[in-house]
């Protein structure tokens, strides 16, 4: 499973507009809230032995924060309700009622260790609250916006126009040639980190189009077949990473100096070596990462 997939939640998107519906979701006793403080999961246990994602009674959850609090709804396991509210009003947020009860810290750590569906219900939360911080201001017209759909659109307060949740499509692809990939060191990146390709999507842009285009920017290398491989939504902050296979038609590197640093090709057994872990001195990506899995996918397919 890649990180950040696999929802177990029932979204009820026919269901969750309905404020009726919605408020008795929220009181009925079985529901959980996930709090975040800054964009930072609540995480149970202390830190030295963390045991899961916090969703904890609602009745708790309702005492946090400021009583207008941003609260949105993530979805339904059976009968039971999640939520996700924003407690970042409070200066300390472990005084009080959470104290006993687990430590928040930064979600690309937590998802390094939480079971695969409590990450992805972690990305939804962290996603959907961080838009709401940022939108509170009408982008056509300035006036405040108020929450609607249960935190999936907000409308203007003058204009009534409607503004939805962004979620910004990105490409991620490893180059191949034969027997050979590309990896490249980005410039932010710690020394001897190498990983695949990226780039946001422009405006008026294909995804075969995005990944010639940044290909060609970053390392000077132009790109036929493009094949897609797999997807991951990535919140940090809205992005949707689109993970493909592009086939070199040239191979000379000339990287851009920007972004990229230094590129080289690398066979596959070296690929592997480097998967294992059997070399000091070049890393590649987390599991964490869909780089990562795009990386193992070439690197374990015959011939
Ligand atoms: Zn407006």
């Amino acid at each position: 499973m890649i990180a950040f997939c696999g929802n177990p939640l029932d979204r009820a998107g026919e269901k969750r507009g309905a404020a009726d519906w919605l408020s008795a979701q929220r009181q009925h006793e079985r529901t959980r809230v996930l709090p975040l403080w800054k964009l930072q999961p609540l995480i149970l246990g202390p830190e030295s032995d963390a045991s899961g994602l916090g969703l904890i009674d609602g009745a708790l959850a309702s005492g946090l924060g400021a009583p207008d609090a941003v609260e949105v709804f993530l979805g339904l396991d059976g009968e039971t309700a999640y939520f996700a509210r924003d407690i970042s009003s409070l200066a300390e947020p472990l005084s009080a009622a959470l104290a006993s009860l687990g430590h928040f810290r930064d979600a690309r750590s937590a998802a390094a260790f939480l079971p695969p569906g409590e990450v992805a219900i972690l990305g939804q939360a962290k996603a959907l609250i961080d838009w709401h911080n940022r939108n509170g201001f009408c982008a056509r017209c300035g006036s405040a916006t108020a929450m609607a759909d249960a935190g999936y659109r907000r409308v203007c307060s003058s204009c009534r126009c409607e503004h939805f949740p962004r979620t910004d499509p990105a490409v991620i692809m490893l180059v191949t040639a034969g027997d050979q990939c590309l990896l490249a060191r980005n410039k932010r990146f710690a020394g001897g980190h190498y990983s695949t390709l990226a780039g946001f999507i422009e405006p008026g842009e294909s995804i075969e189009e995005a990944v010639r285009r940044e290909v060609f920017e970053e390392v000077g290398i132009q790109i036929g077949d493009v094949a897609y491989f797999a997807s991951q939504p990535w919140p940090f902050p809205a992005s949707l990473m689109i993970g493909c296979f592009g086939s070199a038609k040239t191979r000379e590197i000339a990287v851009d100096g920007e972004e990229i640093v230094v590129a080289h090709w690398f066979d596959r057994e070296t690929v592997k070596k480097l998967l294992a872990g059997k070399s000091d001195e070049i890393g590649l990506p987390r599991r964490d990462a869909i780089a990562h899995h795009l990386i193992r996918a070439w690197a374990e397919k015959d011939g």
